[in-house]
């Protein structure tokens, strides 16, 4: 058994797991009838029918004419993606 009551702390670290770091992903937009500044990810089935671009997609036809949702008032439009 380890004795961990001596030593640099900073030599125990080794036994331990890395930390996790989380991407945060916005795709934000102003909605052309809200006019509110929404991130897109927030409606609820905005991956539901989008499933053909992938995260950061963009200058691509799949990243052109994307029909989205406007999560704060509802509205159809559509977007192209930019990264
Ligand atoms: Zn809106």
């Amino acid at each position: 058994m380890q004795d961990l009551s001596s030593g640099p702390l900073y030599g125990r670290s080794m036994n331990t797991e890395n930390l996790t770091a989380n991407w945060s992903i916005e795709l934000n937009c102003d909605c052309p009838i809200c006019k509110e500044y929404v991130n897109l990810l927030d409606y609820p089935d905005f991956w539901d029918g989008n499933v053909r671009f992938n995260i950061g997609e963009h200058n691509t036809k799949y990243s052109k004419n994307v029909e989205v949702k406007c999560p704060e008032c509802g509205a159809e439009f559509q977007v192209d993606l930019t990264y």
